[in-house]
This record gives C-alpha cells, structure tokens and sequence, in this order.
C-alpha cells in the first residue's frame, strides 16, 4: 500500500513543543516525523488515538493519551476519510474523556432532561398528587373543607332549611366514615357539592326543585360518596399539584396547606371526571339500597337535574357538569337498578316527615 505523507503539526503534551511534522499512516500506526529535525519523531498506535468529531474539509485533529494529551493537526483534502479509510478497524471517533465536553452530547442530555420534566410535570405529577391524597388525613381534610366552606358559604346560610337537611342526613344513618356537616345556601343555582371532609353543600335553587325524599337522600348518597371516596380532596390535589410540588420543595407541610386555602375559589369550579362521577352514582346507590330508601331516587334526581341543565348555563358545577354524559349516566344507573334492587323499600316515616317540613317551608299553606 503506497503511503503518502502528508503535512501536520505537532503538540507535545510532556514538553509543549510544538512542531511541523511530516505524517504517514502505516499499519502500526501514525508515524510523526519532526521537519524541524530535533529527534522527536514518534509513532501513535492506532488504538490509543481517539479524536472528539468527526472533522470535514481540509483538517483532521487527533489526540493521543488523557490529559495532557498530545495533539496532532494534519492538514490536507478528505483527510477524514483518508483516515476512515486507513484505520476502518478502529473508531477514533470517541465521546471522550472527562475532559473533553461534547457540547452536541450536553445539547442532546439537557433536551432529554427537558422533554422528562414538561413528562413529569404535567402528566406524572397530577395523577401521582391525586394518589397522594389518599394518605391526607382525615383532620386536614376537614381543616380545608372548613375553609372552603367559609368561603363559599358565606353569610347565606339558610340557617331553617340547614337544620332539616341536617336532621334528614342524620336519619338515614348510613355508614360514614366522616363527620358531616351540611349547609344549605341561598342560591338559584341548582347545584350542591361535597368539600374535603364531610362538608357539603346544597343550593336552595336544589334543594326545592326536589320533589320527592328519595330524591333528597341520592342527592345525599351521590355527595356523600364523593367524600367517603375522598374524591373532592383527590381533585384538589390534582388540579393544584403543580403548585404543591413546589410547596413541597420547601420542605414545608404547612406551605402545602397554604396553596390549597389559598386556591379555595377552585373549588367551586373542579369537576369530577366522569369516572369519579359513575362511581359515586353507584356507590349512591348501594348506600340508599342498605339504608331501605328506594334507589329509584337516584334516577329520578338525573331525570330532574337534566331538566335543570337545559335552562342552566353553570356547567362547571358537580351535576351540571356531566350534562352531556347523562343519558349514559341514567342508563347505567337503569341498569344497576334493575340488576340489584328487589322493588320494596317501605316508606321510611321518619324521613317523609322531615321531608313534609322542608316541603312545607317552600310551598307554605299546602
Ligand atoms: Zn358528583
């Protein structure tokens, strides 16, 4: 193989010297020889030289050795390839170092590290926060619910209808892992919601559209099993769990409880994804089944609130929300009735005459 010599300079990493240097690519390696003729010529064997990019057009530079390494710059046309070519069993191309910084390599890990935080960030994080809320006790719950409460609550409170709705609640007597505490608020909005922790509340625009006290106790049954499942506290940490991610980063407990007070108007505006709200209708169910109050209730409640969804245009609220779903939402609800329940829930006296007195408020001389 004929073996042209081409122009180079040198860089001795032991003495710094730099030197013109006529270079020839043999099978032992590279062969460097001094033009300046002061002995130090040298051979680089191919497997200890290693060069960071591959280069192109007229300058090829190699490296031999760690730091301080000696370098040497070989100029001529296609050198690269000439060298590809020469040495094809060995990759001189290398990531090199610890010294060397591959700047595309950095570029390439900080655009990976990018992408696997927006990941992180908003499609971990959320459902990872919902998941967490699982363990927020039950105290902290009602800390939040109260203050939610005060928030949306106000001053109107309808403080009458609060104590039947109350004394309703309390004669269904179902299993309940919370202390619940209902407020009943003037509103025309037709709407109710459960906060964290057993707080829950009923617009009057509601509340007196009911017509029957079956249809009270699924509209109970249905916000009690969204506090029961903790729903109300798991969509909260959703929606706020960027910022309690932050929070956390503090190291601070009591910095979480403050971004979710302060988010307390969210509250107001979440809604439950349809999943949430399935589960809570059928669990509704279940609960009025094992108390004795005809389940029908509920479908009666879907019937009535998809009336009231028609004239409203609130449809970020828990019932309104799910509109559009609600044929779905009735056939299921069909489907688990006629499926488990037996037909003979007895009139539930106590609870008629609760209801007799609330119904009595709002059509009063009847
Ligand atoms: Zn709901």
């Amino acid at each position: 193989m004929k073996n042209n010599v081409y122009q180079g300079l040198y860089t001795d990493a032991s003495t710094s010297a730099v030197f013109r240097c006529a270079v020839r690519f043999e099978d032992k390696g590279i062969v460097i020889q001094d033009l300046e003729e002061k002995g130090r010529d040298t051979c680089w064997p191919p497997e200890e030289i290693w060069t960071d990019t591959v280069h192109t057009g007229g300058l090829c530079m190699l490296y031999r050795g760690h730091r301080p390494h000696s370098v040497l710059k070989i100029y001529a046309k296609n050198i690269d390839k000439i060298i590809a070519r020469r040495y094809k069993k060995y990759n001189f191309v290398q990531e090199h170092n610890d010294y060397y910084i591959n700047f595309s390599r950095v570029f390439s890990i900080l655009v990976t590290l990018a992408v696997l935080t927006a990941v992180v960030y908003y499609w971990v994080l959320p459902p990872a926060t919902e998941y967490a809320a699982k363990y927020i006790p039950r105290p902290v719950e009602e800390k939040l619910g109260d203050y939610y409460m005060n928030y949306l609550a106000g001053s109107r409170i309808d403080e009458q209808k609060t104590v039947l709705v109350r004394q309703f609640f309390a004669e269904l007597n179902w299993d309940k892992e919370y202390n619940y505490e209902i407020n009943v608020v003037r509103s025309k909005t037709a709407n109710a919601f459960a906060l964290p922790g057993g707080r829950m509340i009923i617009y009057s625009g509601l509340l007196d559209s009911l017509d029957t006290y079956e249809e009270l106790a699924a509209l109970l049954a249905h916000e009690s099993a969204h506090v029961e499942l903790k729903h109300c506290t798991k969509n909260l940490c959703r929606s706020l769990s960027h910022s309690i991610f932050l929070a956390l980063l503090t190291g601070d407990v009591n910095t979480v409880f403050a971004v979710l007070a302060r988010n307390a108007d969210l509250l107001s505006e979440l809604s439950y994804s349809r999943s949430m709200e399935e589960t809570a209708d059928k669990h509704g169910i279940q609960m009025l089944e094992k108390v004795g109050v005809n389940p029908q209730g509920m479908l009666d409640l879907m019937t009535k609130l998809e009336t009231l969804g028609e004239h409203s245009m609130l449809q970020q609220y828990d019932f309104i929300s799910t509109h559009p779903a609600m044929e779905k939402r009735k056939n299921y609800i069909r489907k688990q009735l006629a499926e488990n329940y037996t037909g003979n829930a007895a009139v539930d006296s106590a609870l008629s005459a609760v209801w007799q007195e609330l119904y009595l408020l709002n059509n009063p001389g009847e």
